[in-house]
């Protein structure tokens, strides 16, 4: 089972790991660095979506777009009026297509085959419960991983053919900036391209069939980043359904319906944004046993076991949270679950963040208010508003909040929710606080340096450790204060 080396296709190995994305990527690393014979078949390119279509590039295109309203910021501290900035998409696209370069070397064939990774560019299916079928023959293998991803799901707007709408996949392409575009679908994809576009230049409408977006969020949260989008200029049409698409003249007329109230949306460009499906198509999994649901992806249990004992799954094709940072820590633990190493390891045992990239950032971790409550866990809240934050204001970056949600009559973490510009760093003080069972006190007590958005923390774990100390007259009046003195000044 041990033995380094790169078996031949027809031949047998000992994990085959089907897609090259971060969760593909992370699970034959594992097993590769441990001695493992590992082939890892990519269908198209190395990285999957993240790398290629999804987080680096998105990340890329918000940060030029950033830069873009910084710049407009400044304007506004200068004399005279400014033409206002517009993004040249060509040289934007250029830019991202260095930076995937740049993190593409992370990835390269030659760093792959140097951990013992044979890599194998081919789309493969199963042939029955351990044997898969690549161009090149048959692969049999002890154990198999399925990271095969998800991809933009269908959206069943009448009228919007093939080519004259955009999704996560071509929007990255485009080599001219839109006078319009319409985003269908306001999630967090949505809702993070929706701003970046408004800020490179574009007239910006998103069109949201439920009555709010960004529904996984708490709505306090959801509504300061609403309110920022619309600061931005973006055009949030809410509860309306798009029911139908008519492009013509280079244009696309997009039919709405709100309460049998019926409205057209003009736009240069649609991007259909309505979420994404486990890519399972053409792997034959009926053949290996493996059950799945064409919306929820392959069923795995805590251990990242399939139906079919020897083939586990990580990544977005089980996964509801679809995130490249859930993908490769669910790889690992499949990987370490299949090769049979040590004590299994549980799914349920990870804590998990997850951020939407728009202005204000909304970073999440543990349980939310809601299912606490629908768990019946008592909770109790404390919330620092951004705008008492001194980095917060220095920066004018005030509008948000850190709120920390504890176990009533205890210190202990159950979730944190964080509204603020640099959300995505602050959250995984949160998180390391409860992988490992740090309680309020204690993060009271941590020195922050000053003055920085993070201290937000600090400061509504002080407030909880003013709530539940004794109240005597002395304490009375440092609760009182407690605001003031836990800015750090
Ligand atoms: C616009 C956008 C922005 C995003 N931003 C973020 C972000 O900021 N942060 C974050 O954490 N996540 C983000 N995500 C999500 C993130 O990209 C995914 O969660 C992550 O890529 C999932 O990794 P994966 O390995 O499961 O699947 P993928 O990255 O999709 O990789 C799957 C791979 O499998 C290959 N494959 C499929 N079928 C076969 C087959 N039969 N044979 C061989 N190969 C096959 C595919 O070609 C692909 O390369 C974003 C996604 C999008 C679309």
């Amino acid at each position: 089972m041990r033995t380094r080396g790169s078996p031949k296709a027809g031949e047998r190995c000992q994990l085959a790991v089907i897609g090259a994305g971060p969760a593909g990527l992370a699970a034959a690393e594992f097993a590769a660095r441990r001695g493992y014979r590992v082939l890892l078949f990519e269908a198209r390119r190395l990285g999957g979506t993240s790398l290629n279509t999804g987080s680096v590039p998105s990340k890329a295109l918000i940060r030029s777009a950033t830069l873009l309203a910084a710049i407009r910021e400044v304007a506004r501290l200068q004399d005279a009026a400014q033409p206002q900035p517009l993004a040249d998409l060509q040289r934007l696209a250029a830019r991202l297509r260095n930076i995937e370069a740049r993190i593409d070397r992370y990835h390269s064939l030659a760093r792959l085959a140097a951990l013992g990774i044979e890599v194998r560019f081919a789309s493969v299916h199963f042939i029955d419960r351990r044997t898969l079928a690549t161009p090149a023959g048959r692969v049999t293998f002890d154990r198999a991983l399925v990271a095969t991803g998800a991809r933009p799901a269908a959206h069943g707007i009448t009228g919007l053919t093939e080519g004259s709408f955009l999704t996560s996949e071509s929007i990255f392409d485009l080599q001219q900036l839109p006078g319009r575009l319409a985003v269908v679908g306001g999630g967090p994809l949505g809702c993070e391209l929706a701003q970046a576009f408004c800020r490179l230049g574009a007239q910006v409408t998103i069109v949201q069939n439920e009555p709010e977006f960004l529904p996984r969020e708490e709505r306090d949260a959801a509504q300061i980043l609403a309110r920022s989008m619309a600061r931005d200029g973006v055009n949030i049409i809410l509860n309306t359904q798009v029911v139908g698409a008519r492009p013509e003249n280079g244009q696309v007329r997009l039919q709405t319906e709100n309460y049998g109230e019926c409205r057209e949306v003009l736009a240069d460009r649609v991007l259909v944004s309505v979420g994404r499906v486990p890519q399972l198509e053409g792997l034959n999994l009926e053949s290996a046993g493996i059950t799945f649901d064409p919306y929820e992806g392959i069923k795995v249990d805590d251990f990242l076991r399939t139906s079919n004992p020897r083939v586990y799954a990580a990544g977005d094709v089980c996964m509801s949270h679809k995130y490249t940072h859930v993908a490769q820590a669910s790889a690992e633990i499949a990987a370490h679950n299949a090769l049979g190493r040590g004590r299994a390891r549980r799914f349920s045992g990870l804590t998990i963040p997850w951020c939407t990239f728009c202005a204000p950032e909304v970073a999440h971790v543990g349980l939310q208010v809601w299912e606490a409550r629908t768990r019946h866990i008592p909770v109790k809240t404390y919330t620092v508003m951004m705008h008492d934050v001194d980095r917060a204001i220095t920066d004018m970056q005030d509008s948000g909040f850190v709120k920390l949600h504890v176990a009533e009559g205890s210190d202990r973490l159950l979730g944190a929710t964080i509204v603020a510009a640099r959300a995505s760093e602050m959250i995984n003080e949160v998180c390391v606080a409860m992988h490992r069972g740090i309680g309020l006190r204690a993060l009271a007590e941590v020195v922050h340096t000053y003055p920085t958005q993070s201290a937000a923390i600090r400061m509504a774990a002080r407030s909880f450790c003013a709530d539940v100390s004794p109240e005597t007259p002395r304490r009375r009046a440092a609760k009182r204060t407690t605001r003031k003195t836990s800015r750090g000044r």
